[in-house]
């Protein structure tokens, strides 16, 4: 089987399915510490692409609150009970992927949820990770925790729903590595449901094929961002590119984030798929739960985050936050603002570092009445 390298493993590791590299590969920032679960993504992508029939239960784009809450239910903790317990040593994985100890027939590790798994998509919500009792009251300390976690297709660079496919009807993009199902060769076969380890590939009863987030390909066609991306209504999402035939460049905000700075890390690394949507980890919640989430750079990357006051460079690509319409590709820090470029070098976002004050009148005496405290 052919041997590949997941940085994010610090390793080599078995990939059954043998495809080069593409040209540019599809990314995103998700900044956990400002999620409101508002659900304006979910319902943004509901609308625009599974309205259908037999998408009824189907949310490409979810927001779940851990540690209780999953969608389908149980999705990770029922893959984690079955796959060895993730072992890292000066950054390495020693502990297996999904796809390795497999022999050469076998599917990738995996699991197939029960329908009735997707029928409660936001059980947990707002649980805490222990009990309040009765008549306890916030005090200054507070011990327990939860946080929102948004979840999206990955577009892997190492698919486990492409190698899982027996019709080669689940492709991934050269020009951006967006992974597609083809329509018209699925047969309904339902492997890349079981093996995606995040359950992002779902299974349309009606028209007995398997679906999934497309990367709001038309819209990246036009250099735009995705839909959940330009909803966000906590300005938690940055969408853009990350380099892989190149090194990765500091102008862009993607790769400064993610391979520079290393502040923004992969879901579930230790499952081995090469996942593209990195998440700046919640800085109140225990980092023994977050490493066998996010691997070992847990500590690393909060103290990175919590040190964005000194540093104005990456203050600035974390600006860029829902800051335009357009993907960003170079960004530069110029006094007091961010600037970020598109990919045709056209200026398309500028903020201040400091946003202007504009103080009201009390009252507006070119419309003769009274604009606030009219009470
Ligand atoms: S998240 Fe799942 S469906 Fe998406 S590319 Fe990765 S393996 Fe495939
Ligand atoms: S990228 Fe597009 S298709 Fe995918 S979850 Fe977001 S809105 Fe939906
Ligand atoms: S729109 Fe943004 S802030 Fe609201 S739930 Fe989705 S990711 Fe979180």
């Amino acid at each position: 089987m052919p041997e590949r390298n997941n940085w994010q493993l610090g390793r080599d590791m078995t990939y059954p399915y043998d495809a080069p590299l593409p040209q540019k590969q599809v990314a995103y920032v998700f900044d956990i510490n400002k999620c409101i679960d508002c659900q304006t993504c979910s319902v943004a992508c509901k609308n625009a692409w599974t309205s259908g029939k037999g998408e009824e239960y189907a949310f490409w784009n979810n927001v779940e609150t851990k540690p209780y809450g999953g969608y389908p239910i149980g999705w990770d903790l029922k893959l984690m009970e079955k796959a060895e317990l993730a072992k890292w040593k000066d950054g390495k994985l020693e502990s297996k992927t999904i796809f390795e100890d497999r022999s050469p027939l076998e599917s990738p590790l995996g699991h197939m949820p029960d329908t009735m798994d997707y029928s409660a998509p936001n059980l947990g919500e707002d649980e805490l990770s222990q009990a309040v009792g009765q008549g306890e009251h916030f005090n200054g300390l507070h011990p327990m925790w939860m946080f929102y976690l948004a979840r999206i297709c990955n577009h892997c660079t190492l698919p486990a729903c492409v190698a899982a496919c027996p019709r080669q009807a689940v492709y991934k993009r050269d020009e951006d590595g967006i992974v597609l199902i083809d329509q018209e060769r699925c047969r309904g076969y339902q492997e890349c449901v079981k093996a995606c380890p995040y359950k992002k590939a779902f299974y349309n009863l009606i028209s007995r094929t398997s679906e999934k987030c497309i990367g709001c390909y038309p819209r990246v066609e036009q250099g735009e961002v995705a839909l959940c991306v330009e909803s966000c209504i906590g300005k938690i999402r940055l969408h853009g590119f990350l380099s892989t035939q190149e090194e990765p460049r500091a102008d862009n905000p993607l790769d400064y984030l993610v391979k520079i700075k290393k502040v923004a890390l992969p879901l579930y690394p230790q499952f081995g798929t090469s996942p593209n949507v990195y998440y700046i980890p919640p800085v109140h919640v225990p980092n023994a739960f977050l490493e066998q989430m996010f691997g070992p750079s847990v500590l690393q990357a909060k103290a990175m985050y919590q040190s964005l006051k000194d540093d104005k460079q990456m203050l600035g690509a974390m600006m860029l936050f829902g800051a335009n319409i357009r993907i960003i590709d170079k960004f530069k820090v110029e006094g007091d603002e961010v600037i970020g470029w598109d990919a045709k070098g056209t200026e398309v976002a500028r903020v201040p570092f400091t946003e202007p004050t504009y103080v009201r009148e009390h009252y507006d005496a070119k419309h003769k009445v009274y604009r606030h405290n009219t009470t």
